[in-house]
């Protein structure tokens, strides 16, 4: 982002997620040349609802939880992206996140825009049943504006395949019929696609392969540094050292492992789901999220939650790579200053898009009825993240905007072409070809 962008927040905007992707989707519809209309038009989700979602606690009481689902557009498709569960889940923050799955959907080319769910909770505190019946209760509240063409809600930050069945459950219960493309990430037997678990972490480590071949790293012994051991973190890590990558820290809410010759990481996943957390695992020293963000090694992966890449912690990157795992874990600021560094950004809507590209896969074969084996749809999403990083890079090296600019402006332009076709902006407005 260009510097003068990024001073044009104030406190307290720089770091609300909504005014964030506001200035992005602005600067790329003013660099495409397009109609402020189509800036009018997306600044805001067309619909957000806001729910007071009741569940029977454990202990006989009914406690109501605050949630939240907003469908950002639907000019592309049916609204898609995933609920998540945590206590400091915002208003704003709902809405950012469902107009970057807008445009991590556009880059990648799939037939969906962009939503997103969440529900004010910290779920570590509620029993499995208390758990259950909120996920149940949400669909409940929300099940008239779901639906397999309409708008397919997945897993997120602290949700998972055992939520998605129990709401997948629920959802045909209310409908009173076989819906499996309702919601996504589902378990295999209720309709779920082979690979879709570790499927945004797989393509983190494919758009880090296509970085690292552009810049000349070789990734074999490469050093690596992972925020985050969720469904994310978690696959990335993993991954990464399968490919030689030596992963030298990795952490989670609890704290760090941190080894500076590598960890064992499939020895840490295992200790990481015996003890809930992978501090205080055996040989490593405990390290913290900023210790961790700024290490000297070639990539860093943020996976967790959005503003952990602020100015500070810009100024103390030490990497070649940033790969953005999390939506929005960079601030304007601190992107400004690590574009300065000349620190290679691979922004969030292309890097973690493998996620909602296997949902795709799977909601393709939820219609078919037809389903893959895990090499068709490793093959495929291989393709689709080659292929969308090459459309971004292409944007990058063309029109000289980094590398997050060049990806908004892929987005911005696909929806923009499907705005015009619809006759909601005229088509006159469409200076230019948008399709890289
Ligand atoms: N929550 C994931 C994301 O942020 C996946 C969404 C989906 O699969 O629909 O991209």
């Amino acid at each position: 982002m260009s510097g003068k962008a990024a001073q044009s927040l104030k406190e307290p905007d720089r770091t609300n997620p909504l005014r964030i992707v506001q200035l992005l989707l602005r600067q790329a519809v003013e660099l495409l040349g397009l109609d402020a209309d189509v800036y009018e038009i997306l600044r805001e989700p067309r619909r957000f609802v806001e729910a007071s979602v009741p569940v029977r606690m454990d202990d006989g009481r009914v406690r109501a939880f605050t949630a939240y689902r907003s469908q950002h557009t639907n000019a592309l498709g049916p609204s898609k992206g995933g609920v998540r569960f945590h206590p400091g889940v915002t208003a704003d923050e709902v809405k950012a996140l469902s107009m970057w799955m807008t445009f991590k959907t556009a880059i990648l080319g799939l037939p969906y825009g962009g939503a997103k769910g969440g529900v004010v909770v910290d779920p570590r505190r509620l029993t499995s049943g208390e758990l259950e019946r909120l996920a149940r209760a949400y669909v409940d509240q929300l099940v008239e504006v779901l639906g397999p063409d309409v708008d397919i809600p997945a897993p997120d930050v602290n949700t998972d395949e055992r939520i998605m069945g129990w709401m997948s459950d629920e959802y045909e219960r209310l409908v009173r019929r076989h819906a499996p493309g309702a919601l996504t990430g589902k378990p295999l037997v209720l309709g779920g696609s082979r690979g879709r678990r570790e499927a945004t972490g797989r393509g983190v480590v494919l758009a880090i392969k296509e970085a690292a071949d552009r810049l000349g790293l070789r990734l074999r012994g490469a050093t690596a540094a992972v925020q985050g051991f969720g469904n994310v973190g978690g696959a990335t890590a993993r991954l990464l050292h399968a490919l030689g990558v030596r992963v030298l820290a990795v952490d989670d809410v609890e704290g760090g492992a941190y080894r500076p010759d590598g960890l064992d990481i499939p020895a840490l996943v295992d200790y990481a789901r015996a003890r809930g957390t992978v501090k205080g695992f055996p040989g490593s020293a405990d390290i913290s999220a900023q210790e961790l963000l700024t290490l000297e090694c070639d990539i860093v992966v943020p996976a967790a939650l959005e503003n952990q890449v602020d100015a500070e912690v810009a100024e103390g990157a030490r990497c070649r790579i940033l790969a953005e795992a999390a939506n929005g874990p960079t601030t304007p600021e601190g992107d400004e200053i690590l574009d300065a560094k000349g620190i290679f950004i691979i922004p969030d809507i292309l890097c973690n898009a493998g996620g909602v590209t296997v949902s795709y896969f799977e909601w393709v074969q939820n219609q078919t009825g037809l389903y893959w084996t895990e090499e068709e749809v490793n093959e495929r999403l291989s393709a689709k993240m080659r292929d969308a990083f090459a459309d971004v890079f292409r944007m990058h090296l063309e029109r000289r905007v980094d590398m997050r600019t060049a990806a908004y402006m892929v987005a911005v332009g696909r929806v923009a072409e499907a705005l015009a076709a619809r006759g909601w902006i005229a088509p006159w407005t469409m200076p230019f070809k948008p399709r890289a």
